[in-house]
């Protein structure tokens, strides 16, 4: 099925010969964003089960039936196990973040606070943010072709992260400005690896110390200060590029 298809993320069990009965906010969206008909054909698909052909069975202003078709093979999944821990920054540079670190193929993210960080957010907007992350990377799934999205984790001090990780990475890497190694001439990992990213103010002395104290590398990304997101997509970029499929033909 060509990536033009429209793609839906669902965020329930699917298999083929179902008739799967839409939200409101996806009837809608089908409906009156993309000006679907009775009879169109888009994909469906989420993390467990896979993607799956489908067609619409009935539109109404906010209820649509899908049928659901054949099973579809979808390869748009990195072999390269990439963990990207970022510093919490403001609103748009972070939803740039995960809508471009979903598209690049990251398997997993975590907000972190730092102490330089501009951001500060109470419990039920810090729950709000990462439903809103959340949902931006469904859409980037959507978009680019991959099932699955990102495992998005709680916001979490950077100290506390630390403190709860379990030790599952062969390569820990923390891009750290003016650091000796540069982040293209690392040694190439086995499968897994742990970015960690600082937010726009970056990351303290202490905080590098901590990092590499923890067994975190640190690596450059050359002679400029790049922003926070511009950073993050560079060196996931290269992480891709060197050591999983960013330069593999389809
Ligand atoms: N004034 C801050 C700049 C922060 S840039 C400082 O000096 O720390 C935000 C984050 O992007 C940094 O914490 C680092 O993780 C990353 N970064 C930006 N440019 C980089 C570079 N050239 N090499 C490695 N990391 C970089």
């Amino acid at each position: 099925m060509p990536m033009t298809y429209t793609r839906l993320f669902i965020n329930d069990d699917l298999r083929s010969g179902q008739e799967l009965s839409l939200d409101s906010e996806k009837a809608r969206y089908i409906g009156r964003v993309l000006r679907l008909r009775v009879g169109d054909s888009l994909a469906v698909f989420n993390s467990r089960d896979g993607e799956f052909g489908a067609t619409t069975a009935s539109i109404t202003k906010n209820a649509a039936v899908l049928l659901v078709a054949e099973r579809l093979d979808t390869a748009a999944e990195s072999p390269l196990k990439l963990h990207l821990v970022q510093g919490v920054s403001r609103g748009e540079r972070m939803d740039f973040v995960i809508q471009k670190a979903t598209e690049l193929g990251v398997k997993r993210i975590s907000a972190v606070l730092s102490q330089h960080g501009v951001v500060r957010l109470d419990a039920t907007r810090a729950a709000k943010r990462r439903d809103h992350w959340q949902s931006i990377a469904e859409s980037a799934c959507e978009q680019s072709g991959r099932t699955r999205p990102p495992l998005i984790d709680p916001i979490m001090d950077i100290n506390d992260w630390y403190g709860a990780r379990t030790r599952e990475t062969d390569t820990d890497l923390i891009l750290r400005p003016y650091a000796e190694t540069a982040l293209a001439s690392v040694t190439a990992p086995a499968t897994k690896v742990c970015l960690l990213v600082g937010p726009e103010g970056g990351f303290s002395d202490k905080e590098y110390g901590d990092a590499e104290a923890a067994g975190f590398e640190a690596v450059s990304l050359g002679p400029r200060i790049l922003r926070t997101e511009t950073a993050a997509v560079a060196a996931l970029t290269i992480a891709q590029t060197l050591w999983g499929d960013l330069g593999d033909v389809t």
